[in-house]
């Protein structure tokens, strides 16, 4: 069993020497349990998070444990009766290559239904991260405008077009031409704007003529202070990440705009919440039925970005935290 381990605690961005790689010996499944070769890995960014001792919702990994993450794999051996030897399952197995775990943990997938991989993002907690913060703190009403960052990425992606089946107006916001034409011309936004262009503020006035009603936080930074002034009355803000951050030490020099931005808050009547999308759980089974129906109307697509070899995912995910991933990253362990 090839496996990645944290090695140590990154100060700022992640770096190889943070992470250790080694081979041990395959571990047998116990009674109830099953053991699973692993094919897909997922990436996302909150792996920043857990990297880390800061205070969070969620423990870090401790110092020689496997690094945590979303998995796809296949049954090889099954001592539990809900699962037979070739069954493919959703499991938090981590960074490995294979992984006991326990039968009432996982979920079967239907290859027939969608490929396997999906189930780590546009149907998976991705997906279902923009479904259930957007329609539950966003609540984008038809005409409004919704904007969102990280736009061809799979939280991003995902709100857009969801917040087009709601009849509203979609801007993203992206890093680069290929990615703001691909939000543009296959996900259908109404106006992209690229991050990395100089004026994105005035960009975005411009693309946003009737201000914006529901901003969905997913990279926080200078993003939020080009948005920040555009916000409508009653504006909501369904707070999901802030990935310009993560690598951040320590508060940046700058000067207290806080007393400023609670008098907007106040004067402008703004909901701002934060959620992590478990908290929505109960939403879960009609997310899957929705989507899967979007999925194949055409309404949603979607982008994935795979990368082969489990030694591969170190390198992959610093490319989260800078933008190098175009859609969904995914790891292929096997195949
Ligand atoms: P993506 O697939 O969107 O990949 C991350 C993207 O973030 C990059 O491709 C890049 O897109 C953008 N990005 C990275 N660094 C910066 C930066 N400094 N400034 C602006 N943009 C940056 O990832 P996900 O869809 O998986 O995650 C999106 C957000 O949702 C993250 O903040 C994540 O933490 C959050 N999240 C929250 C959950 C919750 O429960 N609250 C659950 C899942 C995700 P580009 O090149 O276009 O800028």
């Amino acid at each position: 069993n090839q496996r990645i381990l944290l090695a140590s605690r990154p100060e700022g961005r992640p770096a190889l020497e943070n992470f250790k790689i080694e081979t041990v010996p395959v571990a047998e499944p116990g009674e109830g349990e099953v053991l699973l070769k692993i094919l897909y890995l997922s990436l996302d960014p909150y792996m920043r998070g857990r990297m880390s001792n800061a205070r969070s919702y969620a423990q870090p990994v401790a110092i020689g444990d496997v690094m945590e993450g979303g998995t796809v794999g296949r049954v090889v051996r099954s001592r539990h009766a809900g699962f037979a030897e070739g069954d493919i399952v959703l499991s938090h197995s981590g960074w490995q290559s294979y992984a006991v775990a326990r039968g009432d943990h996982l979920r079967k997938l239907d290859p027939a239904a969608a490929p396997i991989s999906t189930a780590l993002g546009v149907l998976g907690m991705p997906g279902f991260t923009a479904y259930s913060g957007l329609l539950t703190i966003g609540q984008p009403k038809p005409g409004e405008t919704v904007v969102v960052a990280a736009a061809s990425g799979a939280v991003g992606s995902a709100v857009g077009q969801i917040a087009k089946i709601k009849g509203a107006r979609a801007v993203g916001i992206a890093g680069g031409p290929e990615k703001c034409a691909f939000a543009r011309n296959e996900l259908g936004f109404d106006a992209v704007i690229d991050h990395r262009a100089p004026d994105i503020a005035a960009q975005l006035a411009a693309a946003c003529p009737g201000g914006i009603d529901v901003y969905f936080e997913n990279v926080g930074g200078d993003i939020f202070a080009a948005v920040f002034p555009l916000l409508n009355k009653f504006a909501r803000i369904p707070v999901c990440g802030l990935i310009a951050q993560y690598n951040d030490t320590g508060p940046r020099p700058a000067p207290d705009r806080l007393p400023g931005f609670m008098r907007e808050v106040l004067s402008r009547s703004l909901l701002i919440r934060g959620f992590i999308q478990r908290e929505f759980a109960d939403q879960r089974p009609a997310f899957y039925e929705e989507m899967a129906a979007w999925i194949a109307s055409g309404q949603v697509r979607y982008r994935e970005d795979i990368v082969d070899g489990l030694e591969s995912a170190p390198e992959a995910f610093f490319g989260l935290l800078e933008g190098r991933n175009f859609g969904k990253l995914v790891i292929r362990v096997a195949e």
